[in-house]
């Protein structure tokens, strides 16, 4: 799992024209199988370039393409990782700083000029950068309400887009492909 690396479905590869009239791009499906004998269909654009693993839906092992031979290493272009990403957000003396603990998230909020009260912080999610990177992240994740008079943006580095739904239509179009809910 060393050569794991974070995938995430890119929001802006899939339409979200939500007019039913609308006919959505084709789609091609694919099906990955991990070692443990689990089935991770993948729907993809149909000019996409199918990965050869992807991460099992179900066990987190890496699972690989059916059918597909293995692709000989493409040299001079390493996939980009999440510590690449957080890379181009803060710079390395950056993180230093918060790795000795000499920044912390009370001085990034002063730093804003904002202000959080820990009971409007809902409890989301939590990840942790995967094996052998350089430096590990152990990230908790909340959401907040915004003040009416701001806006959320998403970061252009990690996402091509953002969207609100109501929780039924993103099921819609996860039962019709058009993008993944994990
Ligand atoms: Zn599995």
């Amino acid at each position: 799992m060393s050569d794991r690396v974070l995938r995430g479905t890119r929001l802006g590869s899939v339409s979200y024209e939500s007019d039913r009239h609308t006919e959505f791009a084709p789609r091609q499906r694919t099906v990955y199988d991990c070692a443990n004998g689990h089935e991770t269909a993948m729907p993809f654009a149909a000019e996409a370039e199918i990965p050869f693993s992807w991460e099992c839906r179900v066990c987190g092992a890496t699972a690989q393409l059916r059918d597909a031979t293995a692709p000989e290493e493409k040299k001079g272009k390493p996939a980009r990782t999440h510590w690449d990403m957080l890379l181009e957000r803060r710079s390395t003396a950056e993180l230093e700083e918060v790795l000795a603990e000499r920044t912390d998230f009370a001085d990034l909020l002063a730093e804003e000029q904002a202000q959080i009260s820990p009971d409007d912080l809902v409890y989301f999610s939590h990840w942790i950068t995967p094996e052998g990177l350089p430096i590990r992240f152990d990230t908790h994740f909340f959401l907040a309400e915004l003040p009416e008079s701001q806006e959320a943006s998403h970061y252009p580095g990690e996402m091509a887009g953002g969207l609100w739904l109501a929780p039924a239509e993103g099921l819609r179009r996860h039962a019709r492909g058009e993008f993944r809910i994990p």
